[in-house]
């Protein structure tokens, strides 16, 4: 595990983080790759990630990667170090609401559904321009950047969808770009990349899937 940690911790050479995600995964596995010097991880279920903040040291930079429900907001406001999915201008407007009452500051990434896919979730391309200029107007609200979970199929197929993403986050001057998974970071790093999220290169299958 620790080997395979390490690999891509290089790969990602100075401009981009690798996020271990940890859904479905036990607090001492977690710990172990903690061990190796990791810092973010990312949770996909509200649920599950606050019962990890608790158990797990407090120097752990939490990822909420997950589609949010409104009605949850109010678990992770405050929680977490930065909110990957938002996705609707509702639930923007709700994390704003709330860390005006918590009175703290939530930093966002609006999520993009950059291949038209039915199945997923995201502001779509044409949309985009539009909702983030209401968004990074509301209150306690950062809007970091853009992030895209892209097909389900090889980095080579996905590369097109990343150097729109790239596009798409310069053309709003946005800094952070949360894209790649195991099948396809290493093109995700290549076109620019600063967050990629990895699951089962580092912690293997899971036995179920819950996203
Ligand atoms: C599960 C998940 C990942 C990690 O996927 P792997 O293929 O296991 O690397 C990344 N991003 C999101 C949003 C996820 O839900």
């Amino acid at each position: 595990m620790k080997d395979n940690v390490l690999k891509i911790v290089n790969e990602c050479g100075s401009n981009c983080t690798l996020i271990a995600v940890s859904k479905t995964k036990g607090v001492d596995l977690i710990r172990e790759v903690y061990d190796s010097g990791i810092r973010d991880f990312g949770e996909n279920k509200v649920q599950e990630l606050l019962s990890k903040i608790d158990l797990l040291p407090n120097d752990i930079r939490w990822h909420m990667i997950g589609h949010l429900q409104t009605n949850k907001v109010k678990d992770v406001v405050g929680r977490v170090y930065l909110i990957h999915s938002v996705d609707s201008l509702r639930l923007a407007r709700e994390i704003s609401k709330c860390s005006v009452k918590k009175g703290v500051v939530s930093n966002i990434l609006l999520e993009v559904n950059i291949a038209s896919e039915e199945s997923k979730y995201g502001f779509s391309v044409s949309e985009l321009d539009t909702s983030y200029n209401e968004i990074k107007d509301l209150e306690n609200i950062n809007v970091l950047g853009l992030m895209c979970v892209a097909p389900n199929q090889s980095g080579s197929e996905n590369r097109v969808y990343f150097k729109k993403m790239k596009k798409l986050s310069d053309e709003l001057n946005l800094s952070v770009l949360s894209m790649g998974m195991s099948n396809d970071y290493k093109e995700a790093i290549l076109e620019g990349a600063t967050y990629i999220r990895v699951g089962t290169l580092i912690f293997g299958k899971r036995d179920y899937d819950i996203n």
